[in-house]
């Protein structure tokens, strides 16, 4: 039984949907349940309808879920939100047993030991304070309805430890620990109790999560312990990386590159230039969510198949899979025990592969509306259109750059007609316009074979290679150096008179 646990934040942050994804695999795999449960009791952080992007994601994602809030299951509920009254008992046990205790102090105090420790270089611990109050005070104040929270008593003395599968044995001296708190003033438990309680109720076998807990979990053992139960497998993921820029979260400035002495680094203009640093991938620095992803048309199986890799190495060289095909060779030996950095070329690379793969139905399908925000499809072929482009297509938000051109001739440089390798000089270029007006003027049947057999065969007669003919033909046609296509298939869309009239304005240039 695995689970994944996010927060409701409102995107799906791709470190979050590895983890969902090997936590799925890994269920798959074995034969398992994977359950969704949310972790939504840091109330003053709800996003709302976040709960639904979570679905959403999972479900394009194609990670389906066992159990959880919306379809149910043996353990529920699955919105810790919804479990509130669950928690209390356990706290009240572990208080019972001396393993946790009421912690009236105000937040004044709190802040002012905390400034006081940062204030000595050290980081801040709680003094366990009210450990100490009696039994009879405790009552009292609780009589009185004073606000209180429940902490977690951690010996003084002695280690904490478990066995991770990525990281082995991890131990820490109880004394380096913090009395976190358990249950909050509100009422709700906070994240290092929740996850306690509710992996041990539903039942959880193993836990894959990232590795930012890893330092927490000791602390973890401690509370499984002292309830009595037996800790689940860990599995703690190294992070998802990215090499970029970095603003500060508070000010929103960027950090800038300096160079050994401190100097501003500055580019050939003496503009500073931003630093590239190597930090945690980060919706807030401005990475992409999964849903940014797919706004942007990357394929869904393309990144699934991207992010899978980025932690986990199958065996063999083998590097396309399905989801299918990863339920089967999923396996916990493979995770990685370093960092992964997100490559966005190397997802274009994955997303090129995965969309010539396409059939040409389902690429126009997919391509038809980006094609649309630069051509009129009533006017333009999308057809034929979209096999010019299905291989040359890396990501489909590109699309409209790549064919603008048809819909307006765009404003370019005479330059573009001289082309060393093509023998295309200033002076071919205008013979070669000069006859390819009459000619395309003359010609009966308007069709990509027709402008193609007419055109072959009159250039042995003007005295031309073919791509002296052909590439400053091009150029006038689409006023750009790349096209998909070339000269007769893009003549063939923009139709007689349109191509006529470019031809001309090219020969004005020259
Ligand atoms: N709610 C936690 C998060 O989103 C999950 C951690 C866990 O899987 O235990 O980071």
């Amino acid at each position: 039984r695995t689970r994944f646990a996010p927060c409701p934040t409102g995107y799906m942050h791709l470190g979050n949907l590895r983890t969902a994804l090997y936590t799925y695999l890994y269920a798959r795999r074995k034969g398992g349940r994977f359950i969704l449960r949310i972790e939504d009791t840091d109330q003053e952080r709800e996003v709302p309808g976040a709960i639904d992007v979570i679905y959403n994601s999972l479900k394009t994602a194609g990670l389906s879920h066992d159990e959880g809030p919306d379809v149910g299951g043996p353990v529920g509920p699955y919105i810790q939100s919804q479990r509130k009254d669950t928690y209390m008992p356990y706290a009240k046990r572990l208080i019972e047993s001396g393993h946790a205790y009421y912690c009236f102090c105000t937040k004044e105090r709190l802040e002012s030991a905390r400034a006081e420790a940062e204030a000595k270089g050290e980081t801040f611990k709680y003094d366990k304070h009210c450990l100490r109050l009696s039994k009879e005070e405790i009552r009292a104040r609780l009589d009185a309805g004073e606000e209180y929270v429940i902490r977690q008593n951690i010996p003084s003395e002695g280690k904490a430890g478990f066995d991770d599968v990525i990281y082995g044995h991890v131990e820490v001296d109880c004394d380096t620990l913090d009395d976190n708190v358990l249950i909050k003033a509100d009422g709700l438990p906070t994240y290092n109790f929740a996850n306690v309680i509710d992996d041990h109720l539903m039942g959880i076998t193993h836990v894959m999560r990232g590795n930012e807990y890893l330092s927490s979990a000791p602390k973890y053992t401690l509370l499984y312990r002292a309830l009595g139960w037996e800790p689940p497998a860990y599995v703690h993921l190294t992070p998802v990386m990215v090499e970029g820029t970095q603003k500060n979260k508070k000010t929103g400035e960027y950090l800038m590159a300096a160079d050994e002495n401190g100097n501003p680094v500055l580019d050939e203009n003496g503009n500073p230039v931003k630093a590239i640093v190597k930090r945690k991938m980060s919706k807030s620095q401005g990475d992409p969510s999964f849903e940014d992803l797919l706004a942007q048309g990357y394929l869904v199986e393309a990144v699934i198949n991207y992010l899978v890799l980025l932690g986990w190495s199958p065996r063999g060289e083998r590097e396309f899979y399905t989801l299918k095909e990863l339920e089967e060779v999923f396996d916990l030996e493979g995770l990685s025990k370093s960092p992964s950095f997100f490559d966005m070329q190397k997802l274009n690379w994955f997303n090129a592969e995965y969309v010539r793969r396409l059939s040409p139905e389902k690429y126009l399908e997919i391509a038809s509306p980006w094609m649309a925000r630069a051509l009129d499809p009533a006017k333009f072929d999308f057809r034929r259109l979209a096999e010019l482009l299905q291989g040359r297509t890396e990501v489909f938000s590109q699309l409209p750059g790549m064919i603008r051109f048809l819909a307006e001739l765009p404003d370019y440089s005479p330059e573009l007609f001289v082309n060393r390798k093509q023998k295309s000089t200033p002076e071919s270029a205008k013979a070669a316009l000069e006859a390819a007006i009459p000619l395309l003027e003359g010609i009966g049947e308007w069709t990509e074979a027709g402008l193609h057999d007419r055109v072959m065969e009159a250039i042995p007669g003007l005295g031309m290679k073919n791509g002296q003919f052909l590439w400053p033909v091009r150029i006038a046609l689409s006023g750009q150096m790349s096209t998909p296509g070339g000269a007769f298939e893009i003549a063939w869309l923009l139709g007689r008179e349109e191509s006529l009239k470019r031809l001309k304005q090219g020969l004005e240039k020259l």
